[in-house]
């Protein structure tokens, strides 16, 4: 019995799945038949089943419960029938399919290829365009780039790929280039500028007959010029890096140091511009006079010193040699009035200053004149050098002998203990003249007069004094010649 029912459900599950599935309206017809016939077999199952608890012969069990079960056959062979007629209809449709592709794989063959080589130019074409094309571009830029053409427009592509990247990248790279360039050309710019400059100072270095010595604070050597080098006689090599006092006499060397360490500290008081007079040595030990002009200068914290060194050994003999001229009287060697008014000066002071005497001589010779006319002017001037000469040798070597022009002289007895000196040293230039001079083969006999002045008894005045020695020379002339008179002996 359970077997039944289990068959019926089962039965009316598998109608259940069927009708979800598309129908059409005959299997749809067929499904309801079968159904209401499986539906009168579940309701006579009850009834079968009491009748053969009540031991009913199956006949008549039967033909209480008979079925009418035509619907259901019919059903089943519609369904058969229709699910036959699908089956082939979709055979068919599978058939049709195949007999589609069977037709179509040929020309698919063709599209697929045709699909291939179109998909592959248009790839070549586009891998041409967007990268080929692109590529070589920004190699040529580059390649110009390389080769410092940085007037190349780079801003070749504005795309935002990889392509796009690489010309942006290229751009900066070539901005950069120019930035580079242009420091490169600045840098270049100041270097010549620094070049120029340092040639420029070079040749100016080289130029001048000057020694140009610069030192660091330590008193190095480390500029040495052409002129440093004719001047102490040195190569430059053999200076530099050495301490300046190798160039200094030992004096100067000793303190050169000390007084680079007092200049350092602010403790120097020298005027540096001042052009100062200093002995220095050449190579070959000579010593000599230089004239130094010291300029210093602050870099990179240390304080550099440039010497501007001149070698004044010609200029200081010819300043001696003016010097001479412009104080000596050209013709006898003696002071001139020049040194002759200077000494008179600084003997004055001196005097006043340690009361100490001195006498003034004024000595003209007497009738020299004739001996121009007579001997010639040439005789004249020996006879004036003679007179020179013992003049000299009449007096101390601390007097000052003097010709102040002409036929004049002078004498300044300075340091006297008394007066009557003077006297003493006129005394002895008039007997040097008892005797004639012999000149050129002439015999000439000359005399002096001389007038005597004396500080601080006559006077403690310069003029004063020049004017009573005057008085007294011209007393002398008066009084008949070649003798000498004190301006103090002089009546009213
Ligand atoms: P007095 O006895 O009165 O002194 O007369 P004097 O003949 O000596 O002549 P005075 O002293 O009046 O004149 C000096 C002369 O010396 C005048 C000039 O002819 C001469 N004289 C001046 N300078 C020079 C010179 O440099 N060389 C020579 N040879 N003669 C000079
Ligand atoms: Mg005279």
């Amino acid at each position: 019995m359970t077997q039944i029912i289990n068959s019926i459900n089962q039965a009316n599950e598998s109608i259940k799945q069927y009708r979800l599935l598309p129908l059409s309206s005959s299997e749809s017809l067929a499904l309801t038949d079968i159904e209401n016939t499986i539906k009168q077999y579940s309701k006579n199952i009850d009834t079968v089943h009491i009748l053969s608890l009540e031991n009913t012969p199956i006949a008549a069990i039967d033909d209480a419960v008979k079925i009418d079960d035509a619907h259901a056959l019919r059903g089943f062979t519609i369904l058969d029938t229709e699910i036959s007629r699908q089956l082939s209809e979709k055979s068919d449709n599978v058939t049709r399919a195949l007999t589609l592709v069977k037709q179509v794989i040929p020309l698919s063959k063709w599209v697929s290829i045709f699909a291939i080589i179109f998909t592959m130019g248009a790839l070549i074409v586009l891998i041409h365009f967007y990268i080929i094309l692109p590529i070589s571009k920004i190699s040529k830029v580059m390649l110009q780039l390389a080769g410092n053409k940085l007037d190349v427009d780079t801003d070749i592509f504005q795309s935002r790929n990889e392509i796009g990247q690489m010309a942006k990248t290229i751009s900066v790279f070539k901005n950069n280039m120019i930035r580079q360039k242009q420091s490169e050309h600045e840098l270049i710019d100041a270097m010549s500028a620094i070049e120029k400059e340092e040639l420029f100072i070079s040749s100016i270095l080289n130029a001048v007959r000057d020694g140009i010595i610069t030192i660091n604070s330590k008193g190095i050597i480390e500029v040495f010029n052409p002129g440093a080098e004719d001047i102490f006689g040195y190569n430059k090599v053999e200076v530099v890096g050495k301490n300046v006092s190798m160039l200094m006499n030992k004096e100067n060397a000793d303190s050169h140091d000390a007084y680079l360490e007092r200049y350092l500290k602010g403790d120097s008081t020298r005027d540096q511009r001042k052009a100062m007079k200093q002995m220095a040595v050449r190579k070959n030990g000579e010593t000599f006079p230089v004239e130094i002009t010291l300029n210093s200068v602050k870099i990179d914290d240390e304080i550099k010193f440039t010497g501007m060194v001149r070698d004044i050994t010609e200029r200081e003999v010819w300043e001696e040699k003016i010097k001479y001229l412009a104080m000596t009287d050209a013709l006898t060697g003696l002071a001139n009035r020049n040194q002759f008014n200077k000494r008179f000066l600084e003997i004055l002071q001196h005097s006043q200053r340690f009361n100490t005497l001195f006498s003034l001589l004024l000595i003209d010779l007497d009738k020299f004149k004739p001996v121009n006319d007579t001997y010639g002017h040439q005789v004249g001037d020996i006879l004036l050098q003679k007179i020179a000469e013992i003049l000299i040798a009449s007096c101390r070597e601390v007097d000052t002998i003097a010709r102040l022009g002409g036929d004049e002289f002078t004498i300044l007895l300075n340091g006297i203990n008394n007066t009557d000196e003077a006297a003493t040293i006129a005394d002895r230039i008039l007997g040097q003249l008892t005797q004639p001079l012999i000149i050129e083969n002439h015999t000439i006999q000359v005399g002096v007069s001389i007038g005597i002045s004396c500080f601080p008894d006559d006077s403690s005045d310069i003029e004063e004094l020049t004017r009573m020695a005057d008085e007294a020379l011209y007393a002398s002339k008066q009084e008949g010649r070649n003798t000498y008179r004190y301006y103090s002996e002089l009546s009213d």
